[in-house]
Formats: C-alpha cells, sequence, structure tokens
C-alpha cells in the first residue's frame, strides 16, 4: 500500500469547469463553456516582436526578482494609481504567475484552517479550490444585478460570522456577469472596517467594458486588489498581480519565494513592452471592447428571441459572461449532454457553488463565439432544451 496523502487533498474538489473543458473540445460542439478570451483577438505580432526585443535586454534568461521584474512592477503601479486615483507603491505590487497564483499566495498568508472565508453565490470556482485548500470554512452570500448583496453580507455579519476574507470579482463577475455598485463598494468597504476583514477584489475583467468604464475599485487599506494580463493580452504570459497593504505584499514574496523563487523574465518583461505602450494598448483594448461587446448582443439577442420569458439574465455591460437562468425549472446539468448531443456545450451553475438555485442556470462565455456563431450556439441550445423538455 502507498504511504498516505496528505489530509488536505480530500478537501479540494477539482474544477468541474477543466473536466467539462475536456469534454466539450469536440469539433462539432460550439463552446459557450471555457471562460477563454478569443485567440484571434490576442495580440499575437505585438507580443512576438516584444518577445524578440526583450531577448536582448540583459538578464531576460536569468532568475529575477520573487516580486516581479523592476519595469512591470512600476508600469502596474503607475497604472493602477490611474485606475484608483490614489498613488500606488510599487513596494505594494507584487507579480504573480497569472491572478490565480495571487489567489493560491493570500490562501496561505492569510488563512488559517477553520477560519471563515465569505464569497458569492454564485463563486468563481477557481477562488472556491484555493480556500478549500486553505482549510477554510466556506460562507456565501447571494450576487444579484448591482454585485454582491451587501446587506446580505452584514445580515450574516450580524449573526455573529468573523470573516477573515470576503472575497468578490467586482467588475464583469464570473460568472453571474454583473457589476458591483459604486455604493456597495462603499459599503463593502465599511463593513470591513466594522468588522475588521480583508477584501479580495479579483479584477481581471475591468477593463473589458462596452460603453463606460466601471465604478473605481474599492477604496480601503483592506482590500488587495488582483489583476490579470490573461484576459486582455494573453493567457499564456502567466502575468497576473496584486496591490496589498506591505505586510500582505511582504509574506506573499516570502512564500512565493519558497512556491517558485520567480516568475519568468521574458514574459514579464514583453508583458511591460505592452502595458507601457499607452496609445497601443487604448487601441488594442477598443478593439477587444467592441468585439466582446457586439458578440454579447448577439448572443443575449438569440436567447430572448428563442427563449422569451423562459430564461432570465442581466445584460452585461462587460466581461466575458452570461448567466442564464430558467424560470421553467430546467436542470441545467441534467440537460448538458443533451445539449452537447446538440453541439453545444455552457457551464451548468451548479459548478459554481450549493445553492438549489444555481440548478437552474448556466454560465454562457461569448467572448470566443462571433456573432453567427453565437446565434447558432443559442439555436442549437433552443433545441436541446425542447428535446430534454419532451424527454
Ligand atoms: N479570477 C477570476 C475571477 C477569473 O475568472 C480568473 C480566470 N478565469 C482568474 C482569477 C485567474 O486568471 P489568471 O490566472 O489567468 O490571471
Amino acid at each position: 500500500m502507498l504511504p498516505p496523502l496528505a489530509h488536505r487533498t480530500s478537501q479540494v474538489r477539482g474544477s468541474a469547469i477543466r473536466d467539462l473543458l475536456t469534454l466539450t473540445a469536440r469539433d462539432d460542439v460550439i463552446s459557450l463553456a471555457g471562460g477563454l478570451p478569443a485567440p484571434e483577438l490576442m495580440p499575437h505580432r505585438r507580443i512576438r516582436d516584444a518577445a524578440s526585443r526583450a531577448f536582448d535586454a540583459a538578464g531576460v534568461l536569468q532568475y529575477s526578482e520573487t516580486s516581479g521584474v523592476r519595469r512591470l512592477r512600476a508600469v502596474i503601479a503607475e497604472r493602477e494609481t490611474r485606475r484608483t486615483g490614489s498613488p500606488v507603491d510599487v513596494a505594494s505590487v507584487v507579480v504573480t504567475h497569472g491572478s490565480q497564483q495571487a489567489l493560491s499566495l493570500l490562501g496561505t498568508v492569510l488563512i488559517d484552517p477553520g477560519d471563515v472565508v465569505i464569497v458569492d453565490a454564485p463563486a468563481y470556482t477557481g477562488a472556491l479550490q484555493v480556500f478549500a485548500a486553505a482549510g477554510a470554512e466556506i460562507r456565501a452570500v447571494p450576487v444579484d444585478a448591482n454585485g454582491t448583496d451587501i446587506d446580505a453580507l452584514e445580515a450574516l455579519l450580524g449573526t455573529g460570522v468573523r470573516p477573515r476574507i470576503v472575497h468578490t470579482v467586482s467588475n464583469f463577475h464570473n460568472p453571474r456577469g454583473v457589476t458591483l455598485s459604486a455604493g456597495r463598494r462603499q459599503g463593502l468597504a465599511d463593513l470591513a472596517d466594522r468588522y475588521g476583514f480583508w477584501m479580495i477584489e479579483d479584477d481581471p475583467y475591468g477593463e473589458i467594458w462596452f460603453d463606460a468604464p466601471p465604478p473605481e475599485p474599492i477604496h480601503s487599506d483592506r482590500v488587495v486588489r488582483l489583476g490579470s494580463a490573461s484576459k486582455i493580452l494573453a493567457p499564456t504570459l502567466r502575468v497576473g498581480w496584486m496591490t496589498a497593504p506591505y505586510p500582505v505584499a511582504a509574506a506573499v514574496e516570502l512564500f512565493k519565494q519558497g512556491a517558485d523563487l520567480c516568475g519568468s523574465s521574458l514574459t514579464q518583461t514583453v508583458a511591460a513592452d505592452l502595458l507601457d505602450d499607452t496609445e497601443w494598448l487604448d487601441e488594442h483594448l477598443g478593439g477587444l471592447r467592441r468585439a466582446y461587446r457586439s458578440r454579447c448582443r448577439a448572443l443575449t439577442g438569440a436567447l430572448t428571441s428563442a427563449f422569451g420569458s423562459s430564461v432570465e439574465f442581466d445584460d452585461p455591460t462587460g466581461g466575458m459572461f452570461v448567466w442564464a437562468a430558467f424560470t421553467d425549472g430546467t436542470d441545467t446539468s441534467a440537460m448538458l449532454s443533451t445539449a452537447t448531443d446538440h453541439g453545444v456545450a455552457y457551464v451548468p451553475g451548479a459548478a459554481f457553488g450549493s445553492e438549489p438555485a444555481f440548478g437552474h442556470a448556466a454560465r454562457l462565455c461569448f467572448a470566443t463565439v462571433d456573432e453567427s456563431v453565437a446565434v447558432e450556439a443559442v439555436d442549437r441550445l433552443y433545441r436541446a432544451h425542447q428535446a430534454d423538455v419532451s424527454a
């Protein structure tokens, strides 16, 4: 018999989405399932040029600073200063291997086993995995059209629950598609002061707004903000970052030494080159916003025409996701195999938390489907739903 694994390995569930991606990677299936950015909108040539320049830079093949290549940290500090409207010091910036590693390191440095962590319902599955791995007791508060329901959070706190962390995806939520209102951002920061918890503002989608930028980030000295190059440049760079109060940034740096010594100088130098080229970046982001807006409208328009009132959703104002809730009792987990038989895939709501209501919902990602494919995907979904209802 083999020796045992650590106890914590039994606390973490695999990501249902990762498992699903292998199932739905068939050529004849239109996948609305993966949260993947559109490959044809990634700045392939610009990245290649930046990589070729990066190869000429001294030390690019060498180990680098644990907290990230200096130039990239400076560019991030400058962008975050502009975004938040208050100065962000380079010392508070840690570059990570995607923002997923930032979450994982925060799980290590902020959570003791048994600590309560409050997440959204529905929640980002990657956050659920991290908090489960850290041994947290996970509680959830609902998300509505204006983001995390702060009254529900206050009510939960009123019952004596004392979280170490409240995690939220503030802009164009994954999977719920909505944005936390300015008033609720302030309300959340006030609750953090009153009850003494950390906030993780997980924000990989904030730049992908359709008509207007989202409200300013949460203002607080208790907030750790996460950002990522994955959705605006390319996931393969594995460049994410956090801006955090100094003690958190210092602890994260220490544990990052143990995790990977340092990130890749090559991809960090490439990311710095692109993020620092504001004229190019503005144009690139403009194109991305227009394309995603048009794909989103094609998908939501087709959903309304096909399903009428039997599917409800809040119109996304940015990001990559529509959260479609069936009002006719459809069980989206049960319907998935019929859907893939009809050539379309989505992520069943049940993957994002345990609320019974999520069993009637599906996360639809519009990023990788152009307008005509989006319409075809909804047509297939409609036929699958008809088949499911009559089965
Ligand atoms: N946070 C959220 C809310 C996400 O949706 C994702 C990616 N799907 C991540 C973090 C991690 O992304 P990355 O590691 O590529 O930055």
